[in-house]
């Protein structure tokens, strides 16, 4: 693996037993004002290049996580069903690449066993499915089994005014439970180093993960903590449906994290893949120690 690993040119990190590979989901740009929710531009514009057109990179980096016991897919990426008018829409800079991604470590996408989309907004499901030859939608990873919690499937299956612009249904074509299927309510755990849970915050059945491993810790909170800039408990997005939940737990995880001395991982940061989490010195606020920067996928 070392080989391949270092022939594979994706950023990549150890916790204890689990390897984790970030995956090129595909890079979009978008108007950076509701990225930074109610921060003012000119706080948020020191962090991020902003371009004439307000709008910031955005990338959508999928993780393959490799335990003892499984091959675990986090996020999906934008995919590539997505019509040249939507590419447009979204400003996509760079296409979805997870399976090329995969192939560079040797795998493919039937060698992942469990896909954990932290919710289904389409920059994180737009990846679970893809066309095949009839130009129909059908798992990605057909293989394998995918995981959501009771609350996002059910606005997946029914959604809202809001949710309804994000949650695309062909995204989630050929997905049945009892199959390739498995809803949960609440905490789970996937493998014996891998836990989910749910936090609610960006959209209501949202979920995040921590992986334990040899005395060594990873947490990824999804679009709670979409990038190194949203450290800050009150630096949320305007995408966030709760945000006072958002910030609720940023409060009260990111401290445990930082006393952990815990990885955080990070989906849409253009910069780095994740960032030792740190208390900055007589304050509850959390820095970043040691980062894995991104090296070109
Ligand atoms: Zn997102």
């Amino acid at each position: 693996m070392d080989n391949l690993q270092s022939k594979s040119n994706l950023p990549t990190l150890k916790i204890g037993e689990v390897e984790i590979f970030w995956l090129d989901g595909g890079r979009i740009r978008l108007d950076g004002g509701p990225m930074f929710g109610p921060v003012p531009k000119i706080l948020w514009s020191k962090k991020v290049e902003v371009g004439e057109d307000n709008c910031i990179a955005i990338d959508n980096s999928a993780m393959l996580l490799i335990t003892p016991s499984a091959k675990i897919i986090i996020d999906s990426g934008i995919g590539n069903k997505m019509t040249a008018k939507q590419q447009e829409h979204f400003h996509v800079q760079r296409p979805w690449r997870i399976p090329e991604n995969l192939s560079r470590l040797g795998l493919s996408t039937d060698d992942i066993d469990l896909v954990i989309p932290t919710h289904a907004d389409f920059d994180h499901a737009g990846g679970l499915t893809r066309h095949n030859h009839a130009g129909k939608p059908v798992p990605t990873f057909a293989q394998a089994r995918h995981i959501f919690q009771k609350k996002e499937w059910l606005v997946v299956k029914n959604p809202d005014r809001r949710s309804a612009s994000s949650y695309w249904p062909e995204n989630f074509a050929g997905l049945d439970e009892g199959r390739n299927l498995k809803i949960i309510d609440g905490d789970f755990q996937i493998t014996p180093e891998v836990k989910i849970f749910l936090t609610g915050g960006h959209t209501i059945g949202h979920q995040g993960l921590e992986i334990n491993s040899k005395g060594e810790s990873a947490a990824h909170l999804g679009d709670l903590l979409p990038s190194k800039n949203h450290l800050h408990p009150l630096w949320v997005i305007a995408y966030d449906d709760y945000p006072m939940e958002v910030i609720a737990v940023k409060e009260r995880l990111l401290p445990v994290y930082a006393r952990k001395q815990s990885w955080l991982l990070f989906y849409h940061d253009t910069e780095i893949c994740a960032g030792k989490a740190q208390l900055q010195e007589n304050k509850n606020d959390i820095t970043l120690g040691s980062t894995i920067s991104k090296s070109e996928y």
